[in-house]
């Protein structure tokens, strides 16, 4: 374990009812208020509304932006950023899933900037500050309700970067499992995907003396596999979507990675394809992480013999480490399969065409990428090729 900081100023505020809280905590940072919001989900299910008078009831000054996208273009956050500046906005609402708060980091960091959202999001300029923002989120997949990274998508260039800054951590965070009741089955399987593949993604490390890190990655993906198929039995079930909803947040907000750095590739190879195609995280991830795993077993074995005993409760006996972990493999790609998670690029009609491409965006911010085992262009179109 290396030397580490841990800070993290995001107040969670978890379960039924709590959406009354806005009126305690966005007087706090002022009156004149941006809400964010996505394609209209929150007008169908009645959360808009609820907002709208808690916002009254403090006697806010409302501006809307609606209509972000899922993988929220830099446009939209152009718009926003105008129309903070223009109106003096002192406060950002986000109520949505991971594309609405992304957007809405992007918002409140340009507000305060004088440079252009893309040049923040791609790092050619620094993040000096950011307008106060909190979210009432309504999908658990990101755990960016609970963490300082947004991903922002660029059309004109076909590029999706991450980013983040100390000053994009929601101020606070509102949980109420009720609010994701609504979220349609297949979104909900790609949020169940993109939170396993966050423990994944920290999973696969080498460094040593992280007895307790492991044992809470181990135990969110265990706790999401034993929950995912009850929830999809029955969409409406508080217990089932509160289980998730905290596993999405505690997977990304720094508690289990303290002390070491995880690998990140494989959301590297899915912001490359999603840049191309715009199809949901979730689902690209699917399809590519354990195509990854496979490419990448030899870096160090023993971790996807852990993985295989511990997460997926393999049987060792009589077998090789790597026939251990290749099991545990097989393993993880039947439980999506069994969630009906894609498993192939062909899902998305996703040809050969398209690897090129793909796989020199993969290289565009630097010729080697992932922590556990580097990458090349030469490796992306290896597992872009198992994956179609
Ligand atoms: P999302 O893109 O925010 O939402 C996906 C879809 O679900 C949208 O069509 C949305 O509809 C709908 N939806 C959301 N809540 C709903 C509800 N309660 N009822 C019905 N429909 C609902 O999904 P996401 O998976 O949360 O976010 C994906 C984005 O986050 C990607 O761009 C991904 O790269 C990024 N990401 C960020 C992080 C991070 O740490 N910042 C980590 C991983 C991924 P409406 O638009 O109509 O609301
Ligand atoms: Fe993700």
């Amino acid at each position: 374990m290396q030397n580490f900081t841990y800070f993290n100023p995001t107040k969670l505020i978890f379960g039924k009812g709590q959406l009354e809280q806005l009126k305690e905590e966005v007087p706090k940072y002022g009156k004149k208020v941006l809400l964010v919001y996505g394609g209209g989900s929150i007008k169908r299910n009645g959360l808009y509304e609820d907002v709208k008078a808690n916002l009254s009831e403090i006697g806010a000054t409302v501006f809307e932006l609606g209509g972000v996208e899922p993988n929220p273009r830099v446009t939209t956050a152009r718009k926003g950023i105008k129309l903070c500046k223009e109106e003096g906005i002192e406060f950002i609402l986000a109520v949505g899933g991971g594309s609405t708060i992304d957007c809405t980091k992007a918002i409140a960091a340009g507000a305060k900037s004088e440079h252009d959202i893309w040049d923040i999001v791609t790092k050619k300029a620094a993040v000096e500050d950011a307008l106060p923002f909190g979210t009432v989120l309504t999908l658990a997949a990101t755990g960016s309700e609970m963490n300082a990274g947004s991903v922002i998508t660029n059309w004109e260039t076909n590029e999706k970067h991450g980013w983040g800054s100390p000053y994009t951590y929601p101020r606070f965070s509102i949980l109420d499992p009720v609010n994701t009741f609504s979220v349609p089955r297949d979104q909900t399987i790609y949020g169940i995907v993109d939170m396993m593949s966050h423990a994944l993604e920290h999973y696969f490390h080498h460094e040593t003396n992280t007895l307790l890190q492991d044992r809470m990655v181990e135990a969110i993906l265990r706790t999401v596999i034993e929950t995912a198929p009850k929830l999809l039995e029955n969409l409406e079930s508080y217990e089932h979507r509160s289980t998730i909803l905290y596993n999405g947040t505690m997977a990304l907000n720094g508690m289990v990675n303290m002390g070491y750095h995880g690998d990140w590739a494989t959301h590297n190879l899915e912001h490359a394809v999603s840049a191309v195609h715009d199809i949901p995280h979730g689902g690209g991830l699917a399809i590519l992480f354990p195509n990854w795993m496979e490419h990448t077993i030899d870096a160090n074995v023993s971790r996807f013999k852990k993985l295989a005993m511990r997460v997926f409760d393999v049987n060792p006996d009589g077998k090789s480490d790597r026939e251990i972990g290749l099991e545990g493999i097989n393993k993880l790609r039947s439980f999506w399969s069994s969630i009906d998670a894609p498993s192939r690029l062909a899902d998305y009609d996703i040809t050969e065409d398209s690897i090129e491409v793909m796989a020199e965006k993969t290289v565009s911010a630097s010729p080697e990428f992932g922590n556990f085992k580097k990458l090349t262009k030469e490796d992306s179109i290896s597992i872009y090729k198992a994956s179609l």
